[in-house]
């Protein structure tokens, strides 16, 4: 019998709140895990309730002296700059600390059980990709992400290889930093051009350095870019270097920033173009990956929108049906919260999206990026 997709998830998780005026709202999480109990899918998965994470697992990753600085934050409630606590991105709130910890517990929790042998697992709270080894950054404390991966390199050893994939509408510095001179991790990101958006980085020039030239790919696109150039990037060059590296784990950011409709930032992607990558990337870790596929959340700051596009995700990661309508039982949850409209539909109705810029501008500045991209990273994958 297949072993059961592990799903991590308690109402604790809502802790982690800056305040009321923050984008990033934790109804998002209670939204997502709403919904895919309503159409079925949390009977499908192992459930589990997130331990938090000890200091010696936040310091896989981070300095001694940032996890002291988030720690006093917690207490004292005095921001310190240096360590990015106390921004209008990063407020100091009571339980910084603590919330940090669980949220870097659930996704270590879903590595666990991917080393114990479950083959995959989805974190809706993870995906903190921005946080650096000594600075909270882009509301992200602790990078449970770099924690997790040091995690598995603890217990199985260096020369593990993983394959880290993010198609948040930022840039994943914070992971690509963490492993930007190691070849036993393969980053790629694509995301809203730095010219345009926080953090500013991710050009197809950061290849990486030292013995890991060629192991960090970035896919800089310009606003308005949609699912047709989603769609371009994973098959020309997601699925060519995936086949060449053949990782032994697939770990996704799947931040959902980049839909249409989000608030903060100017991507056009629908349901349709995440829908291909997921399955896309289900297909590929299945045929490729022998630990399996670690997938936490990220971005997205429509929190409606997020809900029903990651119980897209959990139904295309379960290989399970789901309706074509939003049950009623949802809408009226949304509706008792503030939050903008709800779409009828679990898929978007239209597939393209025009924003910003005309389609051939954006077609033309895609194909730029990534004929430049194969000629500086593909010949380092013997492509
Ligand atoms: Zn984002």
């Amino acid at each position: 019998m297949r072993r059961k997709l592990v799903y991590p998830y308690s109402e604790s998780l809502l802790d982690y709140e800056f305040n009321k005026d923050h984008p990033l709202k934790p109804e998002r999480l209670k939204l997502t895990y709403s919904l895919s109990k309503q159409l079925g899918l949390i009977d499908k998965v192992e459930l589990l309730e997130p331990k938090i994470a000890t200091r010696e697992d936040l310091e896989l990753f981070h300095s001694p002296d940032f996890v002291d600085a988030v720690e006093r934050a917690g207490t004292t409630l005095n921001p310190e700059y240096k360590y990015g606590l106390g921004t209008p991105d990063n407020p100091v709130f009571p339980m910084i600390y603590e919330t940090g910890e669980r949220y870097v517990g659930a996704t270590l929790d879903a590595m666990k059980r991917i080393i114990e042998g479950a083959s995959n697992a989805f974190c809706i709270s993870g995906g903190l990709h921005h946080a650096h080894r000594n600075a909270a950054s882009g509301f992200c404390i602790f990078n449970d992400i770099a924690i997790a991966i040091n995690y598995l390199k603890k217990k199985k050893g260096d020369n593990v290889r993983c394959l880290y994939f993010d198609f948040d509408a930022h840039h994943g510095d914070g992971v690509q930093n963490a492993f930007y001179r190691d070849k036993n991790v393969l980053t790629i990101s694509i995301h809203q051009t730095g010219k345009t958006l926080f953090p500013g980085t991710g050009f197809v020039y950061e290849t990486g350095g030292a013995e890991g030239t060629g192991y960090a790919v970035n896919i800089p696109v310009i606003p308005g870019a949609g699912t047709p150039e989603l769609i371009k990037t994973f098959d020309e060059i997601v699925v060519p270097l995936f086949n060449a590296y053949r990782p032994d784990l697939l770990v996704t950011q799947l931040g959902v920033d980049g839909h249409f409709m989000d608030p903060l930032a100017h991507l056009a992607y629908t349901s349709h173009g995440y829908e291909y990558v997921v399955r896309g990337l289900r297909k590929l870790a299945a045929d490729n990956c022998k630990l399996g596929w670690l997938a936490v959340g990220g971005g997205g700051y429509h929190p409606v929108n997020v809900a029903r596009l990651w119980t897209l995700f959990l139904a295309v990661m379960l290989d399970e049906k789901i309706p074509m309508n939003i049950p009623d039982e949802f809408k009226e949850m949304c509706a008792t919260m503030s939050f903008e409209r709800c779409p009828g539909t679990m898929r978007d109705e239209d597939e393209i999206v025009q924003m910003y810029f005309s389609r051939e501008e954006v077609e033309l500045d895609l194909e730029r990026t990534l004929r430049r991209l194969k000629e500086l990273v593909f010949p380092y994958h013997g492509l």
